[in-house]
């Protein structure tokens, strides 16, 4: 199987994020690819660098003004008197939360407002190189599509910092560019009906946005019910989709505490919809939150869960992009892609 990392996403370090009122240390430490890179090696399969795609991947996506920014901020942050270490909102502007109303660029040209209006969470700080990590990963989503795109049916994609909860134009939840959309929309140009499945524990709503107005690819996600758990504002079954897109978004919430049997379940109805659409590529948006040591999640599902889950999307026996996505616990993770991607080999 092809897999794609570069040495880049470790530079991406952030320093701080707010979790219930508390400024706490981040989850998405860069230890995370040593323990998904040892997986790998266990498994025979050595990452390739990825081929430089330059900015294309990205603004097949994303906004300009907001790609500007991701580029610009820190430097622009680090003249500010008192700057502290990172790029960190500390205004919200109001957003309706309703898609196919896209924010227009923000009209204020300071770096503290437009951290507000970009940043949509206290979870996604700018260090000094996290913009080339954000590219870094999105060159291993096009590399890996790319793969596909040359008749190999399966290739991974370590992407750190994670994409899924990214906007065409907002990063949150950890994620800045959405590598999964880039994966998606890349295999549009050769499939013309692409799904792209999330097994992250929280709602892919950034790739669920970015897509829910089209009826060329399916979103389908599963996650713990956003009642209770982030990104809350999306993630709700009667969010189907908007204007042509309409149908083609699938939401499965499930309950906290829902392990693996609950699990295989949603995957087997998102494989009924994905069947239902005639698919004829995927995205896989691999995350291992949902694994019951996961310092944030709410589920239950085990190690070998993942190999059950792995397995049921490869008997859809469609060319695939895998993706990865969050998953906290470094003492898993490896596992947890090695459970994954051995039903693939
Ligand atoms: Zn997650």
């Amino acid at each position: 199987m092809r897999t794609f990392f570069h040495q880049d996403q470790r530079l991406h370090d952030p320093q701080q994020f707010m979790r219930v009122g508390r400024i706490s240390a981040p989850t998405d430490v860069p230890s995370r690819v040593d323990s998904l890179l040892a997986a790998l090696a266990e498994l025979g399969i050595a990452a390739e660098a990825p081929a430089d795609h330059g900015k294309a991947p990205v603004a097949s996506i994303h906004d300009g003004a907001y790609l500007t920014f991701l580029e610009t901020s820190f430097e622009r942050w680090r003249q500010l008197p008192n700057a502290g270490p990172e790029v960190l909102p500390n205004l919200s502007p109001y957003w309706n939360g309703r898609p196919g109303e896209k924010c227009k660029a923000c009209r204020s040209t300071s770096v503290v407002a437009q951290a507000g209006y970009y940043l949509g969470d206290l979870a996604v700080p700018i260090g000094a190189a996290s913009w080339r990590a954000i590219v870094a990963a999105t060159h291993c989503a096009a590399s890996a599509a790319e793969a596909v795109l040359a008749g190999e049916q399966v290739a991974y994609a370590l992407c750190r910092p994670s994409g899924h909860h990214a906007r065409a134009d907002r990063a949150s939840g950890f994620c800045y560019a959405n590598n999964a959309a880039i994966a998606a929309e890349a295999l549009r140009s050769r499939f013309a009906r692409v799904a792209v499945l999330d097994v992250d524990a929280h709602h892919g709503d950034g790739t669920q946005e970015i897509f829910y107005g089209r009826p060329d690819v399916l979103t389908v996600s599963i996650h713990v019910d956003p009642d209770v758990y982030y990104p809350f504002y999306t993630g709700y079954a009667d969010e189907r989709g908007f204007g042509a897109g309409e149908g083609f978004n699938l939401n499965l919430p499930l309950a906290p505490g829902s392990g693996d049997g609950e699990m295989h379940a949603a995957v087997d109805k998102a494989r009924e919809a994905i069947f239902a659409f005639k698919a004829q590529a995927l995205v896989l948006s691999l995350g291992f939150d949902s694994h019951r040591e996961d310092p944030i999640g709410l589920l239950g599902v085990s190690t070998s869960g993942f190999r059950g889950v792995g397995s049921r999307v490869r008997e859809l026996s469609l060319p695939t992009v895998i993706v990865q996505e969050g998953g906290y616990q470094t003492q898993v993770i490896g596992a947890c892609l090695s459970e994954t991607l051995a039903a693939f080999l």
